[in-house]
């Protein structure tokens, strides 16, 4: 069977390359014998396959030596949790910036375990942009500033980071993490779930600087605790082996296609041409406004709800999948993360001028 274009926002595209090499080493991993899914994680062999994920993401993301990288579960929704849980003092305040319904997932958790601020907010505008500099307001005696690189459902995507002074700033970065250079000395923390630009779900990266690691209190359970993951070396129970060992092996491709340098120049042309085609007249609209667009998650959408409904269909029995905007927003979303490849994009912007002939 021929691999269709898969425009899904997640659990996402893997690199061909990468995929081709988790069956090559498949079912017994050279040296080893046994399978990925049956190596202890206790063994060489994942200690070999962590350290590999640890160095490649190191050495991606030019990450300081005073951060640790760390592998964990529960998606990124639960760092909404373990964030506030870590860092939020009882009697302390988090500032959040919503930009998003991720961004307001994150904020709301919060809640449960401090007092939290909205430093800025676009909800009033329909997440279609982010907020300018002058409508962003952090306390500074916030325990964090947090904030969402790139919000996957609207389709917009900070184009520098929020100017938080010398607060802490976390994100989210889930669906935009190493698609571009990233000043990780700029960040407290970084969290993401893999299933977007990094790998299959089932683990979460962590980026986190060493003294933000050692404030959660140690009354918290322990999985829920950065600091188990440091001292446990990110297996203080068994952790994803198979989800980290596609890590290690997309942080490898991402480092033999040029780095992020060059990850994000190739962001930019796809995005580039998608935009181009959806403002080339007006039967296709862009949802976000353009200084506030993604390279990610570019959405549009039709007229209407029905012919919105009949491109995707359409586009599906053409071998392109996915486009389906998120159940909560509706119209059309198209997600063009790192290992998405360019060949997609042009077969969409065909399929949209073809699209546009016969029902414009
Ligand atoms: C997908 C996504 C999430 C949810 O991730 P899970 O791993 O399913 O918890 C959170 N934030 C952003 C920005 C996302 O794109």
């Amino acid at each position: 069977m021929e691999r269709v274009f898969n425009f899904g926002a997640g659990p996402a595209v893997l690199p061909e390359a990468v995929l081709e090499q988790i069956r090559s080493g498949f079912p017994a991993l050279p040296g080893v014998g046994m399978s990925v899914l049956e190596i202890s994680h206790r063994s060489p062999a994942f200690d070999e396959i962590l350290a590999t994920a640890e160095a490649n993401i190191r050495a991606l993301a030019r990450v300081p030596d005073d951060y640790r990288i760390l592998f964990l579960q529960g998606g990124a929704t639960l760092q909404f949790s373990m964030v506030p849980m870590n860092l939020l003092p009882v009697d302390g305040t988090a500032d959040y910036l919503i930009t998003g319904s991720w961004a307001a997932q994150a904020a709301r958790e919060a809640e449960k375990f401090g007092s939290v601020r909205v430093a800025a907010t676009t909800e009033a505008a329909g997440f279609r942009r982010l907020p300018t500099a002058a409508e962003i307001h952090v306390s500074p005696t916030t325990a964090y500033v947090h904030a969402t690189t790139n919000n996957t459902i609207a389709g917009t995507q900070w184009p520098t980071l929020p100017a938080v002074g010398d607060r802490p700033l976390v994100v989210d970065a889930s669906s935009d993490i190493f698609s571009r250079p990233i000043d990780v000395a700029g960040h407290g923390l970084i969290y993401a779930g893999a299933q977007k630009n990094l790998g299959p779900a089932g683990v979460t990266v962590v980026i986190i600087r060493d003294d933000l690691a050692e404030r959660g209190p140690a009354s918290l359970p322990k999985l829920l605790r950065y600091m188990t993951y440091v001292q446990g070396g990110s297996r203080p129970n068994t952790p994803p082996v198979f989800a980290v060992y596609v890590v290690s092996l997309v942080t490898a491709w991402l480092r033999d296609q040029g780095g992020l340098e060059a990850m994000a120049a190739g962001n930019e042309r796809k995005a580039a041409k998608l935009y181009a085609a959806i403002d080339r007249t007006g039967f296709y609209r862009g949802v976000a406004d353009p200084d506030s667009r993604s390279r990610m998650n570019v959405t549009f959408r039709l007229a209407t709800p029905e012919l919105e409904e009949r491109f995707a269909r359409e586009a599906e029995a053409a071998d392109l999948a996915g486009l389906k905007g998120h159940r909560s927003v509706g119209g059309l979303r198209a997600s063009i993360y790192n290992a998405f490849p360019e060949a997609g994009v042009d077969a969409l912007t065909t399929f949209m001028g073809e699209f546009e002939r016969q029902h414009g």
